[in-house]
């Protein structure tokens, strides 16, 4: 038994319930033809398509592939939480997932910014630190002892 795809024009061996390559229902095309017109001779063939490879597959959209970027994404996020909300713990995760990332990601690019972030934000806080603390000791010495 041949016949061909009455959607895609694709040939078609043996008894198929559906076309292989574009998923049309061959039993509605077939069985209401067979059934009622047993001695007809054979089923009009379909021409096929000037370009049966491409029209084998008219369902199919072929999306480009998925960038995975998690790693840096969340790295900038953490970046940006370690810089006015989470001092050091953002910027250590920001810092740990941006070289993960850096590795793993399909574009590096985000896992740099949030490595870069993470590095920023600890330094940013550091020197924070070491102005309050000076500040602070400068404001004991004033008060307890001769400034300096
Ligand atoms: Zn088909």
């Amino acid at each position: 038994m041949l016949n061909f795809c009455p959607n895609c024009g694709i040939k078609i061996e043996g008894e198929w319930h559906a076309c292989p390559y574009c998923g049309h229902n061959l039993q509605s095309e077939w069985g209401t033809q067979s059934s009622q017109q047993p001695s007809s001779p054979t089923p009009p063939v379909p021409p096929l398509p000037p370009y049966p490879q491409q029209a084998a597959q008219p369902t199919t959209i072929i999306y480009p592939p998925k960038q995975n970027n998690t790693n840096g994404i969340i790295a900038l996020v953490f970046g940006f939480l370690g810089l006015f909300i989470l001092p050091f713990i953002g910027s250590i995760v920001a810092i740990i997932l941006g070289s993960i990332g850096r590795k793993k990601d399909d574009s590096p690019e985000m896992a740099t910014g949030g490595l870069v972030l993470g590095i920023i934000g600890l330094l940013c806080w550091a020197i924070g630190i070491v102005f309050i603390v000076s500040f602070i000791m400068s404001i004991f010495s004033g008060m307890y002892g001769p400034p300096f």
